[in-house]
């Protein structure tokens, strides 16, 4: 069995082959998608030399008075050749006339008419309160990298460049499937032995959460014929994921690998050295110039949602190079059992106390338990060789 950080790197090879296709969209809709360009400013940021605060512009010298010659306000430029006795009253954001070095804020000077006086406490420095023309970005240079994902942050720097249209990598889509005699459907009291299906939903936000396209194929019956015909048509989809849930481990009734073998897709692996989600099952189909990556996740809603958030999760991340660490190290507020060689993600309640990262983990750690996993905030990553970690270690947290 393969160990964690092999069957990562195994997934992130074959994704990496991916053809990643370019779209153009509006910039409202560039939100939270991955910039496919590198956007260059068409202009100086900012375009003219402007004032930082509400003040006095004046032409600096080592007088304390001046005579106030008019007044500029954003938007509003007006052209005043300044003498070193002229001040012009602007305001924030104001482009600077012609002549003027300096801007007094308004909290340091007395008005008086039109005479102008410096606070006697106040000071001046020649150049203060000044944003100078292309001090933020100079025209030509790129303002916002390829590969970025679209925030808040960087979607005014697009609009200052007056991107208006946004290049931005196409969603991914990918399709999921649940497979189980027990399922029925949400809308359904469970009877007998039979259960809500729930991995469907869970999966179904967590590709939503990463912003890319899900076709929902909902769930079917451990019955070889039906699972043969759905994965089937997965496959004739235009999709770049197939994830399944359930029916991947040694169950007489797990049948997905062999339908997958059956239908052409080739096994990368099956089962890694983890807990949970032991099972998961990885494999490529391959037809003309279709490739689509293959996951059979186990049916234990906690174990599939693991495994996304381990596995696919940090692949997509890879291939659009969202390279960021959510990681925290924090200290364990109680001992944790692990006995054996696998690489453990424990469900975990981090928090801050006193400055410092803590991270809590008692409660029984079941893959079936969906509930505790929906109250926890981070899988506690301990690696194989790692054995009991005890309260008052340090373990690194990954946010979910
Ligand atoms: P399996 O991987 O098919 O052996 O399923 C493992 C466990 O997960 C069983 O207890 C199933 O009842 C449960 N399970 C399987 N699929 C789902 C699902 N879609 N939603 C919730 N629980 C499931
Ligand atoms: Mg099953």
């Amino acid at each position: 069995m393969i160990n964690y950080n092999k069957a990562l790197e195994i997934i992130k090879h074959e994704i990496e082959k991916l053809t990643l296709h370019i779209e153009e969209v509006d910039i409202y809709e560039s939100f939270n998608r991955i910039l496919a360009e590198d956007v260059i400013a068409d202009v100086d940021l900012p375009p003219f030399d402007n004032s930082a605060v509400d003040g006095y512009a004046i032409k600096y010298s080592d007088r304390k008075e001046w005579k106030i010659i008019g007044e500029i306000s954003a938007g509003n430029f007006s052209a005043f050749n300044l003498t070193e006795n002229d001040a012009v009253m602007i305001t924030t954001g104001s482009k600077l006339p012609a002549n003027a070095d300096t801007v007094i804020p308004v909290e340091d000077v007395e008005v008086k008419g039109d005479l102008l006086k410096l606070q006697p406490n106040a000071f001046i420095k020649k150049g203060m309160n000044i944003r100078t023309q292309g001090n933020d970005l100079r025209k030509n240079e790129i303002a916002v990298h390829r590969f970025t994902k679209i925030d808040a942050k960087t979607i005014a720097v697009l609009a200052s460049c007056g991107k208006d249209k946004v290049k931005v990598f196409s969603k991914l889509k990918a399709a999921i499937l649940a497979t189980g005699d027990e399922l029925i459907p949400i809308n359904e009291k469970p009877e007998g032995d039979k259960l809500r299906l729930s991995n469907i939903y869970s999966l179904y936000a967590a590709i939503k959460e990463m912003n890319h396209t899900v076709i929902n194929l909902g769930f079917t019956k451990d019955d070889k014929e039906i699972i043969t015909q759905k994965v089937k048509a997965a496959l004739e989809m235009d999709i770049n994921l197939f994830i399944t849930t359930g029916g991947v481990s040694v169950g007489r009734y797990d049948f997905l690998k062999e339908v997958f073998e059956e239908q052409g897709v080739k096994e990368k692996f099956w089962k890694v050295n983890i807990k949970p989600g032991k099972p998961i099952y990885f494999g490529v189909y391959e037809k003309d110039d279709k490739r689509i990556l293959v996951f059979g996740l186990p049916g234990n809603p906690v174990s599939s949602l693991v495994n996304f958030y381990v596995f696919i999760k940090p692949a997509i991340d890879f291939i659009f190079k969202q390279n960021k660490i959510e990681s925290i190290n924090a200290t364990l507020q109680n001992d944790l059992k692990k006995k054996d060689g696998k690489r453990h993600f424990s469900r975990g309640i981090l928090f801050e106390e006193d400055g410092e990262w803590k991270v809590t983990s008692e409660f029984s750690q079941s893959s079936g338990n969906i509930v505790e996993m929906s109250r926890a905030n981070c899988l506690i990553e301990i690696v194989e060789d790692r054995v009991n970690p005890k309260r008052g270690e340090k373990v690194k947290c990954i946010l979910i």
